[in-house]
């Protein structure tokens, strides 16, 4: 068996999972039949003090979509260049919503409000207009990095002086919640509009929920459609998620403990250098020459372990619900082993 370090998208539903999801009931949700994902929204926004809360296929369309309502066409968002909306959504802010990017170089993914402040562009005929600021908790490039409540604050502050609204990826928002105990709400009067995925380090097999005002989500739920996002007996996916909401969250500490473990063997090597701040249940290192990560991949993989690349130098494992502490007691003698 693998020990899949590829990330935490990997996990398989459990058991307990699965019975719920078999049991769910189900409808039409186009129809806004389907009482289990209506269940998982009002849950969802409820959590994190917002009005309501829409059900989608993915973390990347709940980011689109909230891209797409809070923007119009000649705008800009406001970002860190490592975000997952600049980085892996295949450019969709510029195909979907006809806006620019202003990218911003925070420290590993979190921004300050000074850094955002500078940033915003004065309105002229000839400059796109500054509309949208996006911040991601944690930042997933950044090394599963936390965003500061203090940093959330004064962004927030800055974008309601401005005019400007605000979005959070919050695709991993529990691993960063379990680490600061700060609550769901407290961050939820900080931003217009949340993206959570249930599909990452809660174990869900599908599924991501965008919360906001009722005009923000009647709206996007108009732009989940467009872009083919309305399921239909969707509740079997909802039901995984309330799940994940019910079972999962506490368990994210165990992850951010292997995590430390981990970089903490990491540290004792020679050919490892640059281990980013393990602050959540993300590792990213880089390899010193001539080690790549071609070699070191094959080698990892050979042995039972699977990983990826994430950058020419640089090597991501990544923490979740299927892994175990032997399974990284086993991943750590394989890279003590590497000569
Ligand atoms: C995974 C992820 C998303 C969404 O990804 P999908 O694979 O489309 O669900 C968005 N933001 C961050 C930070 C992520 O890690």
């Amino acid at each position: 068996m693998f020990i899949n370090l590829l990330s935490d998208t990997v996990t398989k539903p459990t058991p307990g999972m699965l019975q719920v999801m078999w049991a769910a009931e189900v409808g039409d949700d186009v129809f806004r039949e389907d009482p289990t994902a209506n269940a998982l929204e009002e849950k969802c926004a409820a959590l994190f003090g917002h009005e309501a809360a829409l059900f989608c296929p993915s973390g990347t369309m709940t980011n689109q979509i909230a891209l797409k309502v809070h923007t119009r066409p000649l705008d800009e968002v406001i970002c860190d260049e490592m975000s997952h909306i600049f980085q892996y959504e295949v450019g969709g802010y510029a195909f979907h919503s006809g806006i620019g990017v202003n990218l911003l170089r925070g420290k590993n993914g979190i921004l300050t409000a000074d850094l955002v402040a500078a940033a915003v562009k004065p309105r002229q005929d000839w400059l796109p207009v500054s509309r949208l600021v996006v911040i991601e908790n944690t930042c997933n490039k950044g090394g599963g990095s936390i965003y500061p409540i203090e940093n959330i604050r004064a962004i927030c502050s800055v974008c309601r002086e401005r005019g400007m609204a605000l979005h959070l990826d919050g695709a991993r928002i529990f691993n960063a919640l379990v680490e600061t105990g700060d609550t769901p709400a407290d961050i939820g009067a900080e931003v217009d509009s949340i993206s959570i995925c249930l599909s990452k380090g809660l174990g869900a097999p599908v599924g991501s929920v965008l919360t906001g005002s009722q005009a923000f989500i009647a709206e996007a739920r108009r732009v989940r459609k467009v872009m083919g996002g309305g399921m239909r007996q969707s509740g079997y996916l909802a039901a995984a998620g309330i799940y994940a909401l019910d079972h999962h969250i506490e368990r994210l500490r165990d992850d951010h403990h292997l995590a430390r473990q981990l970089a903490a063997a990491l540290a004792e090597l020679p050919w490892v250098t640059d281990i980013r701040p393990v602050q959540t249940n993300i590792v990213i290192f880089d390899l010193a020459p001539p080690l790549t990560p071609a070699v070191l991949l094959d080698y990892l993989k050979k042995n039972g372990v699977i990983a990826s690349a994430f950058g020419p130098q640089t090597i991501r494992f990544v923490m979740h619900l299927d892994v175990t502490a032997p399974m990284v007691e086993r991943a750590v003698a394989v890279l003590r082993a590497v000569v």
